[in-house]
């Protein structure tokens, strides 16, 4: 099971944390705390994904640090991407040039996915490295990298930190508030509904409504994919706890952008099919020139369907080779 070394924290931090993307319902998020008092358990030690609401006295929200760092990091390469998107030509731009601006994404989802990837490997007994998987495997450390990024970059790389963890943690606190004993697909699906609905009105010290809703969308885009990276990889998960990450991917962004006319439903659409579609890249989908083009064009919400129809479909060829 790993080592345990759980420490118990004042939960004052998490209070904090969601005012600040939550200004205009401090008074919700007050009569949330005091009706729910939770308690924070730190786990330094386990490196799952750990991120959990349990029910008692008191609620206890539990959090694993190094799990947070492979958020961060990938909030990071998701922050690279996004400026990268967002250069004037990117579209046509040519792949050596398009390369240099996506290369520090490269590096820290290299390292960031190495990671996710040494543990599953791990956890499904298989004897492949990470190497094996994804070229490049583990190699540099995050905070030489994260030190190596422009600022912008690296201020939109902390936004969805940011807004990432304040979804994944409101997530945790609509598991309290409705007192869920246990995950099942159906309570995930109602705190995913919890957090992100609370998410799509949030407000900071910006004073920008539309910048701070937009920032906050990015945010659990950023927090879903991460939690969709094992389907690239290995494909479906079929856990009986949680649906998988693509379809919370979708459904809670589904929910979220119900304007397609609007701007920040193209923009974030985009973003996730362009983050999509470099995942894929790295997990060895293969793309026909003319097969898959004719998906990337058009409603980008309707290519992001098209990729995640493709991933529910990923055949486990890898773990036919391993044996
Ligand atoms: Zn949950």
């Amino acid at each position: 099971m790993g080592s345990t070394q759980l420490e118990r924290v004042d939960a004052e931090p998490i209070r904090k944390l969601l005012r600040s993307v939550s200004l205009n319902r401090a008074k919700d998020l007050d009569a949330l705390f005091d009706e729910i008092d939770p308690a924070c358990e730190l786990d330094r030690g386990a490196e799952r994904n750990l991120f959990q609401a349990v029910l008692g006295k008191p609620n206890i929200i539990r959090i694993g640090l190094q799990c947070t760092v492979r958020l961060e990091a990938h909030a990071h390469a998701a922050g690279v991407l996004f400026t990268a998107f967002g250069t004037p030509g990117f579209q046509t731009m040519d792949r050596d040039e398009r390369n240099k601006l996506l290369s520090p994404a490269d590096k820290i989802l290299t390292w960031a996915v190495g990671l996710d990837l040494q543990r599953w490997l791990g956890q499904m007994g298989h004897d492949l490295n990470p190497e094996d998987v994804l070229p490049g495997g583990l190699s540099e450390m995050p905070t030489e990298i994260i030190g190596a990024l422009t600022d912008n970059q690296r201020l939109f790389g902390r936004s969805f930190f940011l807004y990432a963890s304040a979804f994944i943690l409101l997530h945790e606190l609509g598991h309290l508030k409705h007192g869920h004993t246990q995950s099942t697909h159906e309570n995930e699906k109602v705190a995913d509904r919890f957090a992100a609905e609370w998410m799509s009105d949030a407000a900071s010290e910006s004073g920008n409504e539309e910048f701070d809703r937009l920032a906050a969308i990015y945010g659990i885009a950023v927090a879903l994919l991460w939690l969709t990276v094992f389907n690239f990889y290995f494909g479906k998960r079929e856990s009986k706890t949680h649906p998988e990450g693509y379809d919370r991917l979708f459904q809670v962004l589904d929910q979220i952008l119900d304007v397609p006319e609007s701007d920040e439903y193209k923009m974030v659409w985009y973003f996730v099919a362009q983050m999509l579609f470099i995942h894929m890249w790295s997990a060895g989908f293969d793309f026909d020139p003319e097969q898959d083009a004719i998906h990337m064009q058009g409603d980008p919400r309707d290519e992001v369907n098209y990729y995640i129809d493709r991933i529910s479909k990923w055949d486990k060829k890898r773990e036919g080779q391993s044996s």
